[in-house]
């Protein structure tokens, strides 16, 4: 008998590894069609709630060009790292590539694969940042500037990590640039279910794709999701799953087109933590899209997601 089993043991209180870095946020100005500032708000909300004192914060260092032209063409990532991306491109992306563009996108892409190490250690982690789907092999798009789980799930695989990545994306747009990334890669099944007729106006096909009506709520989207992770599975036991747990389904979000409640959001993420932690599989969460001018709401809304994880520890 280990000692943690004899009665009257107290459990050690388990911690919820959280990768962040200050540099996450690239301070845009406040009214930015990109709600930079959720990063920060988003820590300090987490080190402020119950999960705080639960949690243990890793910061990730920049990633490399070989890390990153894992996943993107050599000449776009020297671009970006140079700082030198071309203004067609910038404009696909939303913003210009400065400085601090380029390193919170470098620091968000290794965030992503040291979540990724720490769950597939612990079983669970969560990365602060990420989920930066749009982002093809090429160049960037959609707010996004490097792709940090294609990179994550290339880097793992080459490494020998890891045998089979699953990938769910349950942010609103669809994981177009993912999709794109892995295309032909059997060892990396990419899920998606996201608003039909949001960005990207043309889909890319992942192995799995679910595209919902407009408005969907929280009942029919819980069952959909219900139906969908044990398909998202089925003939791939994977050894690592990344979930985007974008926000952008709220029913308030600016971009989303689908009408989940945060209590709805809470239980999405709580189902699919569930999920694979019954089944031993380790989960790595990253942050995703979701869009207000009121970046506490919005940074309350990725809370939840922190908040559901805490739960599986
Ligand atoms: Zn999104």
């Amino acid at each position: 008998m280990d000692d943690r089993d004899r009665p009257g043991h107290k459990q050690p209180m388990p911690f919820l590894p959280i990768v962040h870095a200050p540099d996450y946020d690239a301070d845009f100005a406040p009214d930015h069609r990109f709600p930079m500032g959720k990063y920060t708000r988003l820590m300090q909300l987490i080190r402020a709630s119950h999960i705080g004192e639960r949690a243990i914060v890793h910061v990730p260092a920049p990633a490399s060009a070989e890390w990153l032209s894992l996943a993107h063409d050599r000449v776009y990532v020297d671009q970006v790292l140079a700082c030198k991306v071309p203004a067609s491109i910038e404009r696909e992306i939303g913003f210009p590539v400065s400085e601090r563009v380029s390193l919170r996108a470098q620091l968000a892409t290794a965030g992503t694969v040291m979540a990724a190490r720490l769950a597939l250690a612990e079983g669970i982690a969560c990365n602060t940042a990420g989920g930066s789907h749009h982002a093809r092999r090429a160049q960037g798009a959609g707010f996004c500037t490097f792709n940090d789980v294609a990179v994550a799930s290339a880097l793992l695989l080459a490494d020998g990590e890891v045998g089979r990545v699953l990938v769910i994306d349950l942010d609103v747009h669809q994981g177009d640039g993912t999709a794109e990334i892995c295309v032909g890669v059997n060892a990396i099944r990419t899920v998606s279910m996201h608003s039909e007729k949001n960005y990207p106006v043309r889909k890319q096909t992942s192995s799995i794709d679910v595209a919902l009506p407009d408005g969907v709520r929280d009942e029919a989207y819980l069952e959909t999701l219900d139906w969908l992770l044990p398909r998202a599975i089925e003939g791939f036991t994977p050894d690592l799953v990344f979930y985007n747990a974008g926000v952008d389904p709220h029913e308030s979000d600016r971009l989303g087109r689908l009408s989940l409640t945060d209590r709805g959001l809470k239980d999405r993420d709580r189902r699919v933590f569930a999920f694979f932690r019954e089944r031993g599989i380790p989960i790595a969460s990253v942050l995703g899209g979701g869009y207000s001018r009121d970046i506490d709401a919005i940074a309350g809304r990725h809370l939840l997601t922190f908040e559901a994880a805490a739960e599986f520890v």
